[in-house]
């Protein structure tokens, strides 16, 4: 299975990803992740990212579409990947169609989670995530069940991104409208985008994300 996740940032791409990879066994692939990776090993790549990550824009296309290539190309993609904050310009989709028609895997489904900005800032101001493993939480929406321990390996130590803070985040939505929504029609033409309602809970929004994969409504 080969999906898309598109929205916003904090639209819940992140979440949704890490609940498919566990229920369909395909690899999550999060172009910020890898992003952030690069600069924490001070790479060529993350020492040019940084500042422009910081800033709260978008990374060059040739700089990202180098790294999708390399990524797609791993053993544990063979299977099928969920791509998450990847394309986010017209130029990064179409490269992608050249890509998975050269391999001759087709897309399956491009998801978008449809989420109001006002919601979006809420969500970013409040994220964090576990040091230790990665689990991402919401001091509100999503706290871990006992306060300040991962429930997912007891972690006692959380992080939050440099980026996380409203005065980014409008310069990211800022983006996010400019840059990235203009690839929604382009998925729409070939039929098959999909939207599902990202302001309900994390649990429903699963539950309409499967309902698409498993060929139902929603
Ligand atoms: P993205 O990967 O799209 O940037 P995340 O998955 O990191 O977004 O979600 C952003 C924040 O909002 C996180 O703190 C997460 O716990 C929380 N969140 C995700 N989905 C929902 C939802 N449906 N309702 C409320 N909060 C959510
Ligand atoms: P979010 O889902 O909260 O927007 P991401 O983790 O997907 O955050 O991305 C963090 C930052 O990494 C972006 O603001 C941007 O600077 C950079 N980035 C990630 N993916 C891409 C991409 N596909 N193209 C350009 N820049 C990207
Ligand atoms: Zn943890």
């Amino acid at each position: 299975m080969k999906l898309i996740l598109l929205g916003p940032p904090g639209a819940g791409k992140g979440t949704q990803a890490k609940r498919l990879m566990d229920k369909f066994a395909i690899a999550q692939i999060s172009t910020g992740d890898m992003l952030r990776a690069e600069v924490a090993s001070g790479s060529a790549v993350g020492r040019e990212a940084k500042a422009i990550m910081e800033a709260g824009k978008l990374v060059p296309d040739a700089i990202i579409i180098a790294m999708l290539a390399k990524r797609i190309a791993a053993s544990d993609c063979a299977k099928g990947f969920i791509l998450d904050g990847f394309p986010r310009t017209v130029a990064q989709a179409e490269a992608l169609d050249a890509m998975l028609k050269e391999r001759g895997l087709p897309l399956d489904h491009v998801i978008e989670l449809a989420v109001d900005d006002a919601a979006l800032i809420e969500r970013i101001a409040g994220r964090f995530a576990c040091a230790k493993c990665g689990a991402g939480y919401h001091e509100t929406f999503q706290p871990p069940k006992v306060a300040g321990v991962c429930d997912a390996c007891g972690g006692t130590e959380f992080t939050r991104r440099a980026d996380d803070n409203r005065e980014t985040v409008k310069t990211r939505l800022d983006a996010y409208h400019r840059q990235t929504a203009p690839i929604l029609p382009h998925y729409a033409r070939q039929g098959r985008l999909r939207q599902v309602d990202g302001m309900a809970d994390i649990d429903e929004v699963t539950r309409q994300i499967e309902a698409i994969l498993l060929g139902g409504g929603a």
